[in-house]
């Protein structure tokens, strides 16, 4: 569909829910471009989602990990390097906080959701990185998480998630500088308000989205399709001279001060 071609190229996505996940919207893309892909689904629960999403793929690969455990990353990234033999690309497009931490006031999470919140959304970036950065190739690889402006701007009903963005964007940061001398890049998407599973646990999720629309300088919301884009840039060598950078894809709501 776009003349970016990763045929030749393994990549591995997680975080794939369902039709609305950001990263169904990017494995599309990838997979549309050539790239080999890996989906990975969180539990069992999931798995049949996941493979009527697939089924006209040739080849598929397909595994379930729950990034809260170590060992589960470590077997995952064993399965594919037996599988594919060597990776290019990681996506890691998931999140997670208790839904009584994602409204009232942030002055109330308590410390085990803080810790949940931070361990599934922040953390889960270090242990993939550790595990998965190896496999990559000697020409080096791209590694992409997705975040939101809650990182550095108070964003009400966001509250303990608004955290974990701002410790997942350090990260990008300082996996950059640990990887750049492999010629492996991390980078992060900012993207604006979408309909999906985890938005609409959000509790003032609406509001942000209506509000984004009318105040972002374009005058409405993103597209899934929009960050799948942007994430083809990334994933691609396109973007060879990029990394730890946090890629806004919002119409431009980020720069207005009113
Ligand atoms: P989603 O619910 O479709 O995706 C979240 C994914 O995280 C799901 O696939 C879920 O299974 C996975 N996940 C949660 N806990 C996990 C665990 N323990 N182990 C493995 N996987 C686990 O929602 P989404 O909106 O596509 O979210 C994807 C990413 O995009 C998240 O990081 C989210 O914060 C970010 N983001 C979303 C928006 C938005 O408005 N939807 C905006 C900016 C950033």
């Amino acid at each position: 569909m776009y003349p970016i071609d990763l045929s030749g190229k393994t990549g591995i996505v997680f975080g794939v829910a369902n039709h609305r996940s950001i990263a169904w919207a990017i494995a599309q893309i990838l997979h549309q471009a050539g790239a080999r892909l890996a989906i990975v689904y969180q539990n069992e629960r999931l798995k049949e989602n996941v493979e009527k999403l697939v089924a006209d793929w040739d080849d598929p690969l397909l595994v379930q990990c729950d990034v809260s455990s170590d060992d589960n990353v470590a077997a995952t990234f064993d399965w594919l390097r037996d599988e594919a033999g060597g990776l290019d690309i990681i996506v890691h497009s998931i999140a997670f906080a208790n839904r009584d931490d994602l409204g009232g006031r942030f002055v109330d999470t308590g410390r085990e959701g803080f810790q949940v919140a931070l361990e599934i959304s922040a953390y889960s970036l270090v242990a993939i990185t550790r595990y998965g950065a190896p496999l990559m190739r000697a020409n080096g690889g791209s590694i992409l998480t997705l975040t939101f402006q809650a990182s550095t701007r108070v964003f009400p009903g966001y509250n303990v998630m608004g955290t974990a963005k701002a410790a997942l964007e350090n990260e990008v940061r300082q996996l950059a500088s640990d990887l750049g001398p492999d010629n492996v890049r991390v980078n992060a998407i900012s993207a604006g308000p979408l309909d999906t599973l985890s938005s609409r646990v959000i509790s003032d999720y609406r509001d942000m989205k209506r509000i984004h629309a009318e105040r972002s300088p374009m005058g409405r919301n993103i597209t899934h399709d929009e960050v799948a884009k942007t994430a083809l840039y990334l994933c691609s060598d396109l973007s060879s001279g990029v990394t730890g950078e946090i890629l806004h894809v919002d119409t431009g709501y980020n720069i207005m001060g009113i």
